[in-house]
């Protein structure tokens, strides 16, 4: 099971959408530029919304069967662990092994010894081409990074051998993601992080670092974007270095976990990608679930009610649910409209405050973000909810694909 070059990480919280997803990569590949979608849905938002990962992959059958997608395609089990990846063993075929919690616990100092000793000879001044000026690598950073990282790639190897044992060797594509930690990870970082994945014998296919800056849930990138696109191409470099040097699978990638929606970084990482002919993997579009809301806010009647209401609610159990999410928002109450202020909007301002158009005057992140992380409102609305995505199905689908294609595909994969 191999990824192609280009795989984007899509989001559909209630299992409506995978059509008006997958019409947006249909569009790409109108135009020259075959994109795999990968379905994704975390064990959380599994929890939240009641859903089972079976449903996902019944989700993208039916879209990839209706609408005639020939390409390849996939299920992500999404940030799993040993504790929560049985659930979806028989229906993804893509797993974010996810081990951010790992990271800093320390490995046995025999483990930590035996690796510095392995890795030795690349102390002094390394060259990896593509890498402007060569590496100064120490012993001593070697064996810090063990310390930090080690323990977490022995977690990887442990998850990974556990789904091998289930669906069989070269049967899934595994990731291995970092991201949902506080500090980023360097490209000397990485590049030592695949050294212990190679020595761990696991045939990861793409990898999830974290990145410098900020990725709040569903707005855009903040951070330096200069200093980004640095870090982004020595970490390209360090890649195709290591496949080769560690022997991993040849089309091993980065994976880009944005969060959804880092158009500001977007066009460092097409330049990247075009520069080096590297391949990508981009979980974005988490957002779907706020094109729904648009959607129907536009929709008016029922529609526009149903999102007034969403909102009404969230505003009253701020948090509650931004509590899990409190360190991927940055949400300033004072600039969140009141319930009341929204109850007399039309469907359109709704949908202008909600919609992620920066130079729209009446774009509002804030709203924007605690909408975002409300879907459990919405999940809690049960068949009124849902009901009303069936009756609004083509406002709704024109925003979804218009998104996903326009924001999203287009800006990453196609350019201007
Ligand atoms: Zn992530």
């Amino acid at each position: 099971m191999i990824l192609p070059k280009y795989s984007m990480g899509i989001g559909d919280r209630f299992a409506h959408q995978g059509k008006a997803q997958l019409a947006a990569f249909i569009k790409a590949k109108e135009l020259g530029v075959e994109v795999a979608p990968v379905w994704n849905k975390s064990n959380r938002e599994h929890t939240i919304v009641h859903s089972e990962p079976t449903s996902v992959r019944e989700e993208a059958n039916h879209a990839v069967k209706v609408l005639g997608w020939k390409g390849a395609y996939f299920v992500d089990a999404d940030h799993i662990g040993l504790k929560t990846v049985d659930r979806f063993l028989g229906a993804s075929d893509f797993f974010t092994i996810d081990v951010a919690d790992f990271i800093g616990k320390p490995a046995d100092d025999s483990d930590i010894a035996a690796f510095v000793s392995a890795c030795g000879k690349y102390a002094g001044s390394l060259r990896v081409p593509g890498i402007e000026g060569a590496l100064d690598i120490t012993p001593a950073r070697i064996e810090a990074i063990a310390r930090k990282y080690l323990h977490a790639v022995k977690e990887a190897g442990k998850v990974y051998r556990h789904i091998e044992a289930a669906k069989g060797k070269g049967n899934f594509a595994p990731e291995i993601s970092m991201d949902e930690t506080d500090q980023p990870q360097t490209p000397i970082d990485l590049l030592f992080i695949l050294a212990a994945i190679a020595a761990e014998k696991i045939p990861v296919q793409t990898i999830a670092p974290k990145f410098t800056g900020r990725f709040n849930k569903g707005v855009d990138y903040v951070g330096d974007v200069k200093q980004f696109e640095k870090e982004f191409n020595d970490d390209l470099a360090v890649i195709a270095f290591a496949v080769k040097e560690f022997g991993l699978p040849p089309n091993l990638k980065l994976s880009v976990h944005s969060g959804s929606d880092k158009f500001s970084i977007y066009p460092a990482i097409r330049r990247a990608i075009r520069k080096t002919g590297a391949g990508l993997h981009i979980k974005t579009a988490g957002t779907t679930w706020l094109e729904e809301l648009i959607g129907l806010a536009s929709a008016g009647g029922e529609g526009t009610q149903i999102a007034r209401d969403v909102y009404a609610q969230a505003l009253g159990r701020f948090d509650e649910l931004c509590g899990p999410y409190a360190t991927v928002i940055d949400i300033d109450k004072s600039k969140l409209p009141t319930a009341q202020e929204v109850a007399g909007w039309s469907g359109e301002q709704y949908a202008n405050a909600l919609r992620h158009d920066q130079s729209h005057p009446q774009y509002n992140p804030h709203f924007r973000q605690l909408l975002h992380v409300g879907f459990k409102v919405a999940a809690q609305m049960g068949d009124r909810y849902t009901d009303a995505l069936k009756k609004f199905e083509s406002v709704v689908a024109k925003n979804v694909t218009e998104n996903m294609f326009d924001r999203h595909l287009k800006r990453v994969f196609v350019g201007d």
